[in-house]
């Protein structure tokens, strides 16, 4: 095959890869969709990628960035076919500067990887998603990603200072920098955070870290009505409280994990686990006390508080297993994320958590609601025999309605994991006005459309019918 050709000379025959079994493995990612590709190369060094590019370019062949492929709407599902660019072989750590708080990463390194190696140093690099094991630096930048403790210290866009970039047509351009301020023109790296390997390949980041904190609290509560858990959480939000974590799992979330580890939490409508970290234990028992009262004055009831590392593993343990426990909730049901990481207002979290229960049974499906609530995201998962043709109709319905309700109250579609193919649909539908200046600015950067075409604005408006689904539909 002539693509196969070519990109043997660029990178060598060891890193080209077209086998079916292999194409297989890289046309799908953690969503609902698959696509294969033609074809998948593993570039090592930036002018492998110029030329990749430079060739698909020329030649008008879709390119799609993949790191992990832990993505859950489809983000790096090749719906042309084309190249799949797997950057897990730029995965060098290039500098750490700690006089100047930040490092240097090619975009495939691991962020737990990146983790471990600025530890000793005292210091640590915060957004990690719950992917943290194996999400890439790239995709994190690509899909702005957040993770438990972006409750106090942000997400991945808060973090990145620079980059170096592929674009469409083959150039190579430094964005950004390496100091805390900049003052210098359009924050082109900025563009790139949240752009879903859309407008440029990110080759390298320049990533600011932070001091580790010296102590660490989590606590958990127990709460007889999902609605008081939810409100306890806009209340210590609200407070100014200053969590480190602040996470919601509901009744089946629990059951899930009670199910397939054993744990036996308490038969509760919820639990909300709380943490604080600092340097000086008298300010972190001072938010520890506070976020218990809270929790207390909505009747939830502390059932465990603690600075013990071991302690703390145990508390957090349900929550740490909870996506894989879902997909054990009930025999033949898969878990499946579609209507899967809502922006809420904090008014409204308690709200939303019992309107996703309304919507499921409304809908004979089962969804659960849980996740970083905290730092303002609601996470669903829809739990369904994928087999069966009335279950895939009834999910549809229900994450239209479920994105209808959190477009009502001035929420977003989505607060963490990306838009991609799943949730196109009823991004589009919310921000109309956004969609048409994103093409422009795709237009200006990517003109032969070649960037992992037909995604987030460009995708198509029925998620169900985007491409084939990975799992096999009964007629
Ligand atoms: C169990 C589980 C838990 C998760 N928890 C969280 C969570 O807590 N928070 C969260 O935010 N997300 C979470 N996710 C979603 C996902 O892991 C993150 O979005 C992660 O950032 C994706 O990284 P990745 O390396 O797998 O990227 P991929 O899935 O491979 O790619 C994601 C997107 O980034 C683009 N991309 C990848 N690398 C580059 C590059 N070098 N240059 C340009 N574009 C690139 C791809 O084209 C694609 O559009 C979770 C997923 C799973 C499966």
């Amino acid at each position: 095959m002539e693509i196969k050709k070519v990109l043997v000379e660029i990178v060598g025959e060891e890193n080209v890869r077209d086998a079916l079994a292999e194409l297989y493995v890289y046309g799908s990612d953690a969503s609902i969709h698959r696509e294969l590709p033609n074809v998948v190369v593993r570039p090592r060094t930036v002018e492998q990628i110029q030329k990749i590019i430079e060739y698909a370019n020329n030649e008008i062949i879709p390119v799609i960035a993949r790191g992990a492929g832990s993505g859950m709407s489809g983000h790096s599902v090749p719906i042309d076919h084309g190249i799949v660019l797997d950057m897990k072989g730029m995965n060098r750590i290039l500098e750490i500067k700690c006089e100047d708080m930040y490092c240097r990463v090619e975009s495939g390194v691991v962020d737990d990887d990146l983790n471990r190696a600025i530890k000793p140093f005292g210091v640590f690099y915060p957004p990690s998603p719950a992917s943290s094991r194996i999400a890439t630096i790239g995709g994190e930048i690509a899909n702005n990603a957040s993770g438990i403790r972006s409750v106090k210290y942000g997400a991945t866009r808060d973090y990145v200072l620079g980059m170096k970039v592929v674009l469409a047509d083959g150039e190579i351009v430094n964005l950004g920098g390496k100091t805390r301020v900049e003052a210098a023109g359009y924050q082109i790296h900025r563009l790139m955070v949240g752009s879903e390997g859309t407008l440029g390949i990110i080759v390298e980041a320049t990533m600011k870290f932070i001091p580790l904190p010296k102590l660490r609290c989590l606590g958990m509560a127990t709460f007889e009505k999902l609605e008081d858990a939810g409100n306890a959480i806009a209340n210590i939000i609200a407070s100014g409280a200053e969590p480190s974590m602040l996470e919601l799992m509901d009744n089946i979330a629990i059951e899930a994990v009670n199910t397939a580890m054993k744990l036996g939490l308490p038969d509760v409508e919820a639990i909300i686990l709380f943490e604080a970290d600092g340097k000086v234990k008298e300010a972190v028992d001072f938010e520890m006390q506070g976020m218990k009262e809270i929790c207390e004055k909505h009747d939830g009831k502390v059932t465990a508080m603690s600075y013990d590392a071991k302690e703390r593993t145990k508390i957090y343990a349900g929550r740490k297993k909870l996506f894989p426990a879902l997909s054990r909730y009930k025999e033949g049901f898969a878990c499946t994320s579609l209507a899967d990481d809502m922006a809420v207002p904090y008014s409204k979290m308690a709200e939303c958590a019992m309107k996703i229960h309304e919507i499921a049974e409304k809908n004979g499906i089962i969804m659960t609601a849980y996740g970083h609530c905290g730092s303002g995201v609601m996470h669903t998962k829809i739990l369904m025999d994928t087999t069966k043709k009335e279950q895939w109709e009834a999910a549809k319905n229900a994450v239209e309605e479920v994105y209808d309700y959190v477009d009502s109250i001035g929420g977003i579609t989505s607060g963490e994991h990306g838009i991609a193919l799943s949730k196109a649909p009823a991004w589009k539908r919310a921000r109309k006005d956004l969609v048409e200046a994103m093409r422009k600015i795709k237009h200006a950067l990517d003109p032969n459309n070649i960037l992992n075409p037909h995604k987030l604005m460009d995708a198509p408006d029925d998620w169900l019918t985007a491409t084939p689904i990975r799992y096999r539909v009964k007629e």
